[in-house]
């Protein structure tokens, strides 16, 4: 469960947590005329319940910098344990994912395509004559209401938080141990970096001369943009690309890139260009020179690419080429922190970092970039810190979704990196106008593939790439994890009618990898 799901049902969380912190403290007979807080009995870490205060620093067991999405939970873990906690936060409660990320864009992309399916009515035989359009003002109020409600569910959790202190402010090292947040000192034995990551503005010539959106800044926006350039093909892009074409933006979608998400199998990348190519979207890719200026209203993306048009003009432009770590701020040279060159603090395999006593966690240590990544981070730090269980960043499997409609699911390695591996593997593929539950809601774009190694018959990898491949890729990533065969899948039964119950099906196909073998049906 990550923070995104557990803030609207902060109860059961807290019983989770308890139950899994319960070897760390006695629940008072009367925890219940407490208002179900627990009451703790002296820490086993040895520091007073009662706030310890110099004339000048307060000193905590743990210190948290940042309420993301592994900070949080961290904090309840350790507060939970009877440490005493302070967690700084200098701007939205609940980070990225909450504010600008991951919950406003899919309450977005549900809008989206909820137009979609308007205009598509006629498919499915219901008769909708009159003209379709958005009201982009309560597209933003119904984003800004689930949003706000995240956030302040995350604030509310933390304030009510036994054992834990919140500070608003910037924090800073100041050395190894000890922070500044704003006026007020603060030092712990324990501190754990949860900064995360914001966009990066890419140094291009004339960006400074022309006015651009960000994935944040775009969050503000309550009109339609008549042209939307998005600068960027990778999964943050591509997602705002669709969801304002569908909104009735014309976009054009610039990439540096040969191919659109290019981490991505070239099937893959592919069959995702033709989705959004066929709404309408215009992809520019292979991109190297790229430059901006503007005329009147107008934005020009100069774009010297081996085909098309040189000059792309714009009504309003979005900056979607990457991600940078909040470590530029935070002092990290007083605290003897290492970083490597693009800003990322480097951590070990339970994310401790150069420094003993300091550990970073999310986005900012590189070793993930979404919300799933760095809560399990909060989890492996938890483990290895208070239920004796070595946990480690390598146990975990790849897996991420790019939330396009349709989205694709993926979990462990790409085609290319079994091949690259240069083991014996055997693949499987189907279109998704070959899965039943496709064809019956009208959603036939895209596929699925898998690939198994051909001696263990474990699964190395899978795309799927079509209407629930989201939730479908989860029933083998749950196998990969169990390290069990293939066959396993093979032998259960499944629900008809699924995406998934074709996932057997694709197994029972399955073909040798060699050189241009299963390629698409
Ligand atoms: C447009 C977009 C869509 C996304 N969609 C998805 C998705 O669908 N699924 C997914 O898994 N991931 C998605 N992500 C990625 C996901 O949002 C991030 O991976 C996740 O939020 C990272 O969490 P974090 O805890 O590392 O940091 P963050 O969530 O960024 O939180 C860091 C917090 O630290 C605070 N902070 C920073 N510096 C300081 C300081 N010095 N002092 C005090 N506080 C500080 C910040 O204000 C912030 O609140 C998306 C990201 C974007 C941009």
């Amino acid at each position: 469960m990550t923070l995104e799901t557990a803030i609207s049902e902060p109860k059961s969380l807290l019983v989770r947590w308890a139950r899994t912190c319960n070897r760390y403290f006695r629940r008072s007979a009367d925890a219940t005329e407490n208002g179900g807080h627990d009451v703790l009995e002296p820490s086993p870490w040895g520091t007073q319940l009662a706030e310890q205060r110099s004339s000048v620093t307060k000193t905590y067991d743990a210190i948290v910098i940042g309420t993301g999405q592994a900070g949080p939970f961290l904090a309840q873990r350790l507060a939970g344990a009877g440490m005493k906690v302070a967690i700084i936060e200098r701007k939205l409660f609940g980070g990225t994912c909450v504010n600008t990320g991951c919950i406003p864009t899919k309450t977005m992309v549900a809008s989206a395509y909820a137009v979609h399916m308007v205009r598509r009515a006629g498919d499915f035989g219901v008769v909708n004559n009159g003209p379709v359009s958005v009201d982009m003002k309560l597209v933003k109020s119904r984003k800004d209401a689930v949003s706000g409600q995240s956030r302040t569910g995350v604030e509310s959790w933390l304030r009510g938080m036994t054992n834990c202190t919140v500070y608003q402010g910037h924090g800073r090292f100041e050395s190894s141990k000890e922070l500044s947040v704003g006026s007020e000192r603060l030092t712990a034995d324990r501190i754990f970096i949860n900064v995360g990551g914001r966009a990066v503005l890419p140094q291009m010539p004339g960006i400074e001369g022309v006015p651009y959106l960000t994935n944040s800044s775009i969050m503000d926006v309550d009109f339609l943009p008549r042209h939307l350039i998005v600068m960027g093909g990778g999964y943050i892009g591509l997602e705002f690309a669709q969801m304002y074409r569908r909104f009735g933006s014309d976009v054009t979608i610039i990439g540096r890139a040969s191919h659109l998400a290019r981490d991505e199998d070239e099937d893959v990348s592919t069959a995702i260009r033709e989705i959004l190519e066929h709404e309408g979207i215009q992809v520019r890719l292979n991109a190297t020179c790229i430059g901006f200026s503007r005329r009147g209203e107008k934005i020009l993306a100069d774009v010297d690419c081996a085909s098309g048009d040189r000059e792309i003009s714009g009504s309003h432009l979005l900056l979607a080429v990457g991600r940078r770590p909040n470590t530029d701020d935070l002092g990290l040279t007083n605290a003897g922190v290492a970083v490597d060159k693009r800003g990322y603090i480097v951590v070990d395999d339970q994310l401790r970092t150069s420094v003993p006593g300091i550990w970073a966690l999310g986005d900012c240590n590189g070793k993930g970039a979404f919300t799933h990544t760095a809560f399990n981070d909060a989890e492996i730090v938890g483990a290895n810190l208070l239920d004796n269980d070595s946990r480690k960043v390598s146990d975990r499997i790849t897996a991420y979704a790019l939330y396009l409609d349709p989205p694709l699911g993926r979990a462990g390695l790409t085609e290319e990196e079994v091949r690259k591996s240069g083991r014996r593997a055997l693949i499987g593929r189907r279109p998704m106008t070959k899965v039943g539950r496709a064809v019956e809601k009208g959603e036939t774009q895209g596929f699925m593939k898998i690939m198994v190694d051909a001696q263990t018959r474990e699964i190395l990898g899978a795309a799927i790439l079509g209407t629930g491949g989201d939730e479908a890729i989860h029933s083998i990533l749950d196998v990969m994890y169990a390290r069990a065969p293939y066959t396993v899948i093979q032998r259960a039964m499944h629900i008809h009618p699924t995406v998934s119950e074709l996932i057997p099906t694709m197994l029972g196909e399955l073909q040798p990898l060699s050189d241009g073998a299963g390629a698409p049906q």
